[in-house]
């Protein structure tokens, strides 16, 4: 059986103010090393519970994962080594600032290759509002580091909706992750979520509204599309088969196991999670596992999920719900927000922006 293993790294240098992704600030060399120990005697669990589980696609997510030491992931890349497909796709995020190319070229001997570099703008002014520790010269320099480090498979992130965006900061930036010859872009748009310090401090009146973060959005996918970056997902933009093979496997409802504390998983029928408290990751014998969902990845799901993608809905694969949802997409023919053709339904870029609610009217009946 393949999954996906997803292990979230949760230490950052600084909490950036807009992040809700569970994180601790600092880096004590201690308390790394438990943590790793701990990645790799929960992973080690799943190995044993699941004899025949390979793993084609790893990814270290976070936090910062480049912020640990390069035998972290030589040790846990080390401990799954027999369970590995050969072709494995091996990811880590990375900040720039946090490892130099002399430490890329340790991590890339112990079997990743590929990078996520967190870029998020070409604009210094820009970066310093994220809260980021990192100017663009420093992001270029990080993709340089990766690349002579001899990564070839290299992602970058650029955001939309950023305080004091302009249409021309933006296509600065796009052109400037063009230039950089990422063989992918990830481009999120800025959502202040509760709990964050943009909440807290009311940074929504700063930030552009949303009628011209919906621009923006349509201009960077038309944009990235000038320079060969096709959009395959929502957010996500590859050069010609250099999608994220672990991330498309969320979307494609396939079986993932996540380690470590806010870490998800859907795998051998369930959808859980894992509770946001380090300690406890560290101290117990095996990362508690909170269950969301009994039997996931049924139609409505799995409709949902695709219609994310722009490859889109195959109605041909489900012949007993295709009548009902065809119905709901003929009240959105000619609106522009979906393309309906050969039995396959798929939104348009301006059906993204409003996914929520086209999705949501597309699968009324379920
Ligand atoms: S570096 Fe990334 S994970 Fe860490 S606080 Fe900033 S945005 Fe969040």
């Amino acid at each position: 059986m393949k999954a996906g293993l997803y292990i979230h790294v949760p230490f950052c240098i600084r909490k950036c103010p807009y992040c809700d992704f569970y994180s601790v600030p600092g880096s004590d060399e201690t308390l790394k090393a438990e943590y790793k120990k701990a990645v790799i005697r929960n992973t080690e669990r799943y190995l044993e519970r699941y004899p025949d589980l390979i793993f084609d696609t790893v990814y270290f997510g976070g936090g910062t994962p480049s912020l640990m030491p390069a035998d972290f992931f030589d040790d846990v890349l080390g401990s799954i080594k027999g369970r590995l497909d050969k072709e494995a796709e091996i990811t880590m995020e990375l900040n720039p600032k946090t490892a130099d190319e002399e430490k890329l070229g340790e991590i890339r001997k112990s079997g990743m290759n590929r990078i996520s570099v967190g870029i998020q703008s070409a604009s210094d002014s820009e970066l310093r509002d994220l809260g980021r520790v990192h100017g663009f010269s420093e992001a270029e320099e990080a993709v340089r580091a990766a690349k002579n480090a001899g990564f070839e498979n290299i992602s970058g992130d650029l955001m939309i909706g950023i305080k004091g965006q302009t249409e021309e900061s933006l296509l600065h930036s796009v052109n400037a992750l063009a230039s950089l010859r990422l063989k992918h872009i990830s481009s999120y748009m800025l959502k202040i979520e509760p709990g964050t310090e943009y909440y807290r401090n009311g940074i929504s009146s700063d930030v552009p509204d949303e009628e011209k973060t919906a621009e923006f959005y349509l201009l960077a996918v038309k944009t990235l599309a000038e320079k060969g970056y096709s959009q395959y997902e929502i957010s996500n933009f590859s050069l010609p088969g250099f999608e994220s093979r672990h991330n498309l496997k969320y979307w494609n409802c396939e079986d993932y196991i996540g380690i470590g504390p806010s870490a998800h998983s859907c795998f051998d029928g369930k959808r859980y999670e894992v509770p946001r408290d380090l300690s406890s990751f560290i101290t117990d014998s095996h990362q508690n596992e909170e269950v969301n969902e009994d039997h996931p990845c049924g139609f409505f799901e799995k409709a949902m999920l695709a219609l994310r993608l722009t490859s889109g809905l195959d109605l041909g694969r489900y012949p007993d719900e295709a009548p009902l949802v065809l119905k709901q997409a003929q009240k959105l023919n000619g609106t522009g927000l979906i393309n309906c053709g050969n039995g396959v339904i798929s939104l348009t870029p301006e059906g993204f922006l409003v996914s929520n609610e086209i999705i949501s009217r597309l699968l009324a009946d379920f």
